[in-house]
Formats: structure tokens, sequence, C-alpha cells
């Protein structure tokens, strides 16, 4: 049996894991504390919590749809009903998509695809070398590891620093604008507003969620995620941290302003800054597999900056692998 390393946990990760796993010895390392990647899932307490990463899936190829309706029927995933505001008038003329979310949170999808996989989080991957035909490890957290096969599929960026040794191919010198985005959380008194969702046409806030919405959980309180566009946290990203008090009042007043939400105290706010949310243009290969390396990478990036990119993703690279 051959060892397979996968770095991250994400729909991309647990997705090749997965289908490795039925002849291989797979092992995951994420650098996050738990799984979903960019589909994570900020857990307040018991079941309350904000999907402040990916929103929903619309599934558009048959592949993807026929695996989306799989976990339909195993409860893993459910449609989010109730009111969806569109304020876009651009995206208005689109065709209304059915939104699928998590039962419990957006990382369902990544829980469900690893829960036979042994995980390691709190790993980041901090420098990599092929030796003998195996690859070592090493982690920041001082560990060092020995596989046959190493799978990557950290954003571009990421990528291109730890593999720059490695790989000659010309996607690998490709300058990638991968978009930030910055999400704010809130909690805040129960409105009698009964809407699930906005989508903003504006230049700082772009959407916002009703937690509530999803039915996952009861609570006295309103529940909401708001994310802003890419063009204004493009801007910001770098000071996120430093600057996360007004980047957030921003936000939240464009919210109660633009929503029609009665403006109300924020009791609990929570700030996290995506540095590297999506890249519009994708590539012209869906993964990459080099064969005399034991070298596989597959992300969301290479095909386009939905979930449904890093499922495709991953099933391209596992053709290649299983040949
Ligand atoms: C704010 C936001 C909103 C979005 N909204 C939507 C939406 O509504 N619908 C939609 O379809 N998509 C949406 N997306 C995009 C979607 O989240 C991504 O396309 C998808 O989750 C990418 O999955 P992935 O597995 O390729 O990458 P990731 O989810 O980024 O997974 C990579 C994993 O690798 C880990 N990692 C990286 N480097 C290392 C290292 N050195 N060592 C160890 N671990 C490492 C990371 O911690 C991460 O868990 C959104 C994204 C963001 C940020």
């Amino acid at each position: 049996m051959s060892s397979y390393c996968v770095i991250g946990s994400g729909i991309s990760g647990a997705t090749i894991a997965n289908l490795l796993n039925k002849k291989n010895t797979v092992n995951i390392y994420d650098k996050a504390r738990g799984p979903g990647g960019r589909c994570s899932f900020k857990r307040l307490h018991n079941s309350k919590g904000f999907d402040h990463g990916a929103q929903y899936v619309s599934p558009k190829s048959t592949q993807f749809k026929k695996f989306i309706k799989k976990l339909i029927k195993k409860k893993i995933l459910k449609i989010w009903q109730g009111k969806h505001i569109n304020q876009n008038k651009i995206k208005k003329k689109n065709k209304k998509h059915t939104k699928i979310i998590g039962t419990s949170g957006n990382n369902d999808i990544s829980k469900y695809l690893i829960k036979n996989i042994q995980c390691y989080f709190l790993s980041e991957l901090d420098k990599i070398k092929f030796i003998n035909n195996k690859w070592k490890l090493d982690f920041k957290n001082n560990q060092t590891k020995y596989y046959d096969n190493l799978i990557l599929t950290c954003p571009f960026p990421q990528l291109k620093k730890l593999t720059k040794k490695y790989i000659k191919d010309p996607f690998i010198k490709k300058k990638i604008k991968m978009d930030a985005n910055i999400t704010v959380m809130i909690k805040i008194k129960k409105t009698n507003k009964n809407v699930s969702s906005y989508l903003f046409n504006d230049e700082i806030l772009g959407w916002a969620a009703k937690e509530n919405s999803k039915k996952r959980f009861k609570s006295n309180y309103d529940l909401w995620t708001l994310q802003s566009t890419h063009g204004w946290a493009n801007k910001r990203i770098n000071k996120n941290r430093k600057n996360k008090e007004i980047n957030s009042k921003i936000l939240i007043d464009k919210f109660f302003k633009l929503s029609g939400v009665q403006k109300t105290k924020i009791l609990t706010l929570l700030n996290h800054g995506w540095k590297y949310s999506s890249n519009s243009r994708p590539f012209k290969l869906k993964s990459y597999w080099n064969s005399k390396l034991n070298l596989g990478i597959c992300a969301d990036w290479f095909v386009g900056p939905r979930v449904e990119a890093g499922w495709i993703s991953a099933n391209d690279l596992f053709k290649k692998i299983d040949k």
C-alpha cells in the first residue's frame, strides 16, 4: 500500500483523500484547528455559529449535482429555504439558484468525506524535500514526516512558495491575483425581519446571511454573517488585524442602512480576514500530477472560485493518479 500525505482538509483535500483512501494509506494535515478550509464554520456555542467562508453551493455540473443530491439524501446537506433578497441589478438577471448548505455547518461535506481518515490539525507544512523516492515533510510544529506521495491543496501563492524547486510546468509561473474578503459576524437582538439573505448592490458590503434562517439552532438572538466586496477588502486586508474595529464598524453600518434591519446594539462581534478568498481567472488544466515525483496538486483555483471547482479538481487529479 502506498502512503499519501494530503495537505488541506477543504473540499479539494477532503475529496482527493476520500478517493485515495479506498486503496491506500492516507493522512491529512491542516494548519487550521478543524476541517473545511474556506468552508469553515465558526462556532459560538453548542450548535450556534456562523458560516464565515463559503455561503452555499449551487451545483452546475452533472457529476457535482449527483454528488450533492446523494449528500442531501444522507441529510449531510439541505436546501436553504426562506426569503433571499437580491438588490444586485446585474446578478438579478441571472437565473435563481437553489442554495444548498450543510445540515450543521458548511464544513459538513469535508467532515463527511474525511470521517474514516486520520487527520492532524494545527499542523502547518513548512518545507518539502524529495529524497530516496520519499517526501520528507517538515511542519512548523517541529514534526518531520515521510510519505511516498504528496498532495497539496493550498491557495496558489502558498503553493508556489512550497513547490518552486520541484515544479517546472508553466502554470506555476503564472501571476495570479487572489481577491480578499473581510467577513464580520454579529449577534444582535431579535428583529422581526423575516429574511434569509441579502445580495447587495454596493461597493463595500456584498452579502449578508441570517444564520438563524438555516434552522440549525434556536436562539433568542439573531446571528448575521456580513461579507464585504472583493474590491473593498483588497485595499484593506493587509491591515485588517490592526483595523478590525473600524472595518467591522463600516460593514455593520452599511448592513443596517442597506437591509433596513433596525439598528441595534451589537452583542457579539467577530471579524475574519480572508487574504486568499478566491481567484477570478481559472487555469487551463484542472489539476497537476507528476508521476516521477509522486506530487499532486488539486484546488479550486485551477477551475474557478467555488466549492464545486475544488471538487472537480480533486476528481480530475484522482483520474490522473489512478490511471
Ligand atoms: C468569504 C468567502 C465566501 C465564499 N463564498 C462561496 C460560496 O458562496 N459558494 C462557493 O461555492 N464558494 C464560495 N467561496 C469559495 C470556496 O470557499 C472555495 O472555492 C473552496 O472552499 C476552496 O476549497 P479548497 O479545498 O480548494 O481550498 P481551501 O478550502 O482553502 O483548503 C485549503 C486548506 O489547506 C490548508 N493549508 C494551506 N496551507 C497549508 C500548509 N502549509 N500546511 C497545512 N495546511 C495548509 C488550509 O488551512 C485549508 O484548510 C467563498 C470563499 C470565501 C473565502
